[in-house]
Parts: C-alpha cells; structure tokens; sequence
C-alpha cells in the first residue's frame, strides 16, 4: 500500500511553476488584473489556435459568460449532453434557460450525433428549435463535431464547446473548444493544468470576447466615475495564477504524452481481464486521455465498479465513478432527455483510475495489481 494516498488526477507541479509565481508575487501585481492575465490569454490562444482568449476564475464561470455573450434568454431551450459534470448544465439555469439533455454515442461516449439530427428535425417542424447547444468533450475525447456543426450551423442553433476536459485533444487536427461560437476551458485543481482554480472563455469573434470581459470584470461603462448600465460579475483570473498557468500551459504537450503513456500502461497490462473495457477513442482524432476511464462488467469481471473502487480504496488509490448523467439527476427531475440508455450503462459501469501525469509507475503496477486481484487473476 502507497503510505500517502494516490489521487485521482491531482496538480503537476515543477520548480518553474513555483518561479512563474514568485516572479509575479514580485512584480506586486496581487490582483486580477495584470501583465500575467494579459500574456496568459496571448499565449492559451496561440497554443489552441483561436484567435481570442478570456482568462476567468473558473470553467464554469467561463461557461455562464459564454452563454450570455452569445444570447442565451430567460425562457430559452438549450441542449446539452447528458454525460456530462454539472457545471456543463447549471449556467443554462444561472440565465433562466431550460436544459434539454442528450444521449451519448457509445463510440465516443459523447453527444450523438443521429439523435441530436432526429431532435432538431422534430423541433423543426414544430417551430420549436431551442437556441444554442453546449457541447461537451468528455474525459479528453473530443465529441464528433463536424456532423453537429453542420446540423446547428443548418437548424440555426449556436454552439458553445464546453472543452473543460479536453485541453490538449485534437479533432481532425484542431483543438475542439475552437469550432463553436465559442468555448471553455477550466483550470481547476484536478484538470489536465491547472492554476488552482480558473477558466478561459475564447473565440475567434473580437466582440464576443470583448463583451465577455467586460461583463465579467462588473460590466463598468467607460466613464471616469462608477458607471454601470449592465448587470456583470466578478469573474477574473488573478494575476498570481495566471502566472501559474503560463508555466503549466508551457508543459502541456508532455503532460498530454504522460496521460496517454499512463492509459497504454493500463491497457498493456489489463489486456486481458475478463469483464474490463478502456473508453474507446475515436478514429477522428487524438484523446488527450485526462482521465483513464473502464467499463466494468460485474457478471464477467466478478464485482461490480463500486466494489473495485472500495478495494482500490482500502489499499490508498482514489478512483471515481464516472459522471452521474444529468437527466438522472435530482437537480434536473422533470427535464426532457432523449435517448439516455448509454449515458445509464456508462455510468452504471463505469470507474475512473488514478491517472495523473506525475503517477509513478510502481504505483500504477500497484493499481493493476489490485484489479487483477479482484478480477481473481491474482
Ligand atoms: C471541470 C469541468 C467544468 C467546470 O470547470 P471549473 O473550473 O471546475 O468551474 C465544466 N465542465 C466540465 C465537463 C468539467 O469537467
């Protein structure tokens, strides 16, 4: 048993990232605006390749902003995947909006695209097309997005990319995050980077990015005094932890190589466990495998997920179910879900494993071990 508890996907940090931080601290720019913000949005958005970039104090902040910027109502529909965290959904209820939820494609385990064409076609006909779409890329797979582009682009519903854990995958060669409206990033403790807690909010729309400052920096019309005709938020990134996150974004390409190196060290060595699945990835692009993600099969594997996760436990690894979907939730009792059957079997099977980029192989050896100890491999 590891003598300190082996997390989920806990914070990466090096020398550099302390540097980055005490250069700011330095610099006596305390406050959540600055040089390090400015030079940090410059330099995500150059990364990504989108043209503008926000930096805010969290992934969900970015996304009530997002929908705002982009128009989202009172009263107004938004879909939404179902499988999701739920920080993709509670913004479209912070702006009065009403979520309708959709089932995951078992290839991807992301929104599917044939029931999302199906919906819009009968919302159609109705005259009822809700108007706008979070599309959510789960675990660092990215959704299929050139078919639900081209059905919102058609339908005229606005798509904004909820890219929080999937900074550092690829679609068709892009960053998804930047073919919506918009999209967002988040910088919380347990992401692929982190600045603690944070957020980026980009577009390649000057003004989108523009209003979504400004409301988030408590929306002050320019007047020399406190002047304000909008209702905005208090939304920004600190300048200490832009810093941070200027030197986290600069390893994020060997981070990306150790998640995926850690998920072909699970696959290698878990091969052949009855009753044991890896979350598939999709032919369209590279998966920057945040998270390690199986499927567990209690007839063939012998226990189900939740007693896998107990036994991990017990010997000090933290592992997670996967996200409980939306339309299962409490929070969300009465919304309408179309299809939900995979995103049900996703979760009633499904178990994260400890897959930071700074996990250490003995320790990794030491969580398939106990699997295949449960799995009765010994
Ligand atoms: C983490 C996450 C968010 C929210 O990001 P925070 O920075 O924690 O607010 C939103 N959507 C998804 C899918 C996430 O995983």
């Amino acid at each position: 048993m590891p003598p300190i508890r082996i997390h989920l996907s806990p914070p990466h940090m090096e020398p550099a990232d302390l540097a980055m931080i005490q250069a700011a601290f330095a610099s006596n720019w305390i406050a959540p605006s600055g040089p390090d913000v400015d030079a940090f949005e410059k330099e995500f958005a150059a990364k990504i390749g989108v043209k503008h970039a926000t930096a805010v104090s969290s992934g969900t902040a970015a996304l009530h902003l997002a929908l705002r910027v982009v128009g989202v109502q009172p009263g107004d529909e938004v879909i939404c995947s179902t499988l999701t965290f739920v920080a993709s959904a509670n913004p479209i209820r912070y702006l009065g909006a009403t979520p309708i939820f959709i089932d995951s494609d078992r290839s991807t385990w992301n929104l599917d695209p044939a029931l999302l064409a199906a919906f819009l076609e009968t919302r159609a006909r109705l005259g009822r097309v809700p108007r706008a779409l979070v599309l959510v890329h789960l675990y660092g797979q990215s959704a299929d997005i050139t078919p639900i582009m081209e059905l919102c682009d058609r339908y005229g519903v606005i798509v904004v990319e909820d890219a929080a854990e999937a900074l550092g995958t690829t679609y068709k060669g892009r960053a998804p995050g930047t073919f919506g409206r918009c999209g967002i990033f988040s910088f919380n403790g347990n992401k692929i980077i982190t600045t603690s807690g944070g957020g980026m909010l980009v577009s390649n729309d000057p003004e989108l990015v523009r209003q979504a400052k400004f409301l988030g920096t408590q929306a002050r019309d320019h007047e020399e005094y406190y002047q304000h005709s909008q209702m905005g938020y208090n939304y920004r990134l600190s300048n200490l932890l832009a810093a941070l996150g200027r030197s986290q974004l600069r390893v994020l390409d060997e981070r990306v190589a150790a998640r995926r190196e850690t998920f072909e060290r699970y696959q290698t060595r878990l091969a052949n466990v009855p009753g044991l699945t890896f979350m598939p990835e999709a032919s369209f692009g590279r998966s920057s495998r945040w998270l390690v993600c199986v499927q567990i099969d209690p007839a063939v594997f012998g226990m189900d997920h939740e007693s896998l996760r107990i036994a991990l436990n017990e010997e000090n690894f933290e592992s997670r179910s996967v996200w409980k979907p939306m339309h299962m939730q409490p929070l969300f009792a009465g919304c309408e879900c179309i299809g939900g059957e995979v995103a049900e079997e996703l979760f009633l099977k499904g178990l994260c494993l400890p897959s930071g980029s700074n996990l250490a192989l003995a320790d990794l050896e030491r969580v398939v071990a106990v699997i295949r100890r449960c799995a009765g491999l010994g």
